[in-house]
């Protein structure tokens, strides 16, 4: 039974701590995924390989998905799939062209300008999860804003399945296929990260990494971090509802157990100021979850100390309350949903509605379903365009304009023990400090 913390006399000071939260050990994880890593370092291609045989069952020539493989995915997809697919994607490039940004050149002083110029990544490694299920949606919510950021060079990697011969699943590839990715590689969990850190015979080495994956992926991640940019940690998923008396009860369970669906340790959480609201999906929750396929892996996330029902006595108290748990994923089902989503301050993404359910997120609203968990929306957003790019300062300065500025230079570099840097300007001025009208 999904468990109820009662916060309508007061909210304690701890909110952080005392709401449920899905926990993984990543750093037990990364004594798993340092050999691993090592190993691909070391001997690249033929690591993944044997690391591949050894992990997902199956053994590879080579990691490289051929064309072939790709053309005839497409050729043989689900016209129904097919559809859904390319409209998600018209979907999300139209949203992530709109967040590409233009230089910006400021004029600082005369003749002294910065330009901020965003320059995308050189060359991007997308990590596609395939072990327990296969997701082609994620594919396009990696691959949409790295395209349109202007990567130049891109490539995929989805673990290789025993059951396709050693290819990822005909889905993904068709996906990669659809939104033109050309190269895809059969690599999974900690050694496809390696692989695109590092480099091998197969799969020349990527500047970033993204992507979701399970425990072995984020380790590898947060291991070459440094070496690779990556986007964010992804941990398990998470849904926040934020509901009053108005909100239907059969819509919050469906959208409660849509996102425990992916994980026994996915987190569903449910904040309301109604205690009848709350017996109301506590009574709709088995039928629900009986009725559907997944029913015993919804029934262990949903009755994990990860998820919860909290009472709070007002939308002021419910908005402190999923402002500290940060959801990955928040939906407003209250009176004036607009209006109260408008005052979050913390989340990866809002759902403002009765319609606007997460499960649209996932697929086909537009947005990117790449989203901050574990609190961390707090002080991060999902993958988006800029995720792809780099600002990089490029600073002119005329001989005027650096005049202007070398008496206060020389007396910063002096403060911090600098002098050097106050000699620097003066080389240019006959080893004097100019005037600032010189
Ligand atoms: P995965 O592709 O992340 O991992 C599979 C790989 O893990 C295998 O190829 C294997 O090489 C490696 N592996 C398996 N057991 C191992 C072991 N004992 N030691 C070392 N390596 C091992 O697929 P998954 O396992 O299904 O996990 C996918 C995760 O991604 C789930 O947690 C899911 O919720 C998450 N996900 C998140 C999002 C998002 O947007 N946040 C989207 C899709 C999926």
């Amino acid at each position: 039974m999904i468990s109820r913390i009662d916060m309508r006399g007061s909210l304690p000071a701890d909110l952080r701590d005392v709401l449920p939260r899905a926990e993984i050990d990543v750093e037990a994880a990364l004594e798993k995924v340092r050999p691993i890593c090592e190993d691909v370092r070391h001997r690249g291609a033929a690591a993944v390989r044997e690391l591949t045989a050894r992990f997902d069952g199956v053994e590879i020539a080579t990691t490289r998905v051929p064309a072939e493989a790709l053309e005839r995915a497409l050729r043989e997809l689900d016209p129904r799939v097919r559809a859904a697919l390319e409209e998600s994607i018209r979907r999300a490039r139209l949203v992530h062209r709109d967040q590409r940004r233009a230089d910006v050149t400021t004029q600082v002083v005369p003749g002294g300008t910065v330009t901020e110029r965003w320059v995308p990544v050189e060359r991007v490694g997308l990590y596609v999860p395939g072990g327990r299920a296969v997701y082609p949606s994620s594919v396009v919510m990696n691959v949409v804003p790295a395209q349109e950021a202007g990567v130049g060079s891109l490539a995929v990697t989805s673990p290789a399945q025993k059951e396709h011969g050693g290819l990822p699943h005909p889905t993904v590839l068709a996906a990669c296929a659809l939104l033109g990715v050309d190269e895809v590689h059969s690599a999974g969990g900690a050694q496809a990260v390696a692989m695109f850190a590092y480099g091998t015979e197969d799969c020349p080495a990527a500047t970033m990494v993204t992507g979701p994956g399970n425990i072995y992926v984020v380790a590898a991640k947060r291991l070459l971090k440094g070496r690779i940019g990556i986007d964010s940690e992804a941990g398990p998923t998470e849904i926040a509802i934020l509901a009053d008396e108005t909100a239907d009860p059969v819509h919050v369970a469906a959208d409660l157990i849509s996102q425990a669906e992916h994980d026994t340790i996915a987190a569903a959480v449910l904040v309301t100021t109604s205690a009848e609201l709350a017996d109301a999906v506590e009574k709709e929750l088995p039928g629900q979850v009986s009725a559907t396929r997944h029913s015993e892996r919804i029934t262990e996330a949903l009755n994990g100390r990860q998820s919860g029902i909290v009472l709070v006595s007002s939308i002021d108290d419910g908005l402190k309350v999923v402002d500290a748990y940060a959801a990955e994923h928040l939906e407003i089902h209250t009176a004036d949903a607009a209006a109260v989503a408008a005052r979050v301050r913390n989340a990866g993404a809002i759902f403002v509605g009765t319609y606007a359910p997460v499960s649209l997120g996932d697929y086909l609203a537009g947005s990117n379903h790449v989203l901050p968990t574990g609190g961390c929306a707090c002080h991060s957003g999902g993958l988006s365009v800029q995720s792809f790019l780099r600002g990089v300062h490029v600073v002119d300065y005329s001989r005027e304009a650096l005049a202007g500025a070398a008496a206060h230079v020389s007396a910063l570099a002096d403060a911090e023990d600098l002098p050097a840097h106050g000699a620097a300007i003066r080389a240019r001025f006959d080893w004097r400090v100019p005037t600032e009208t010189e």
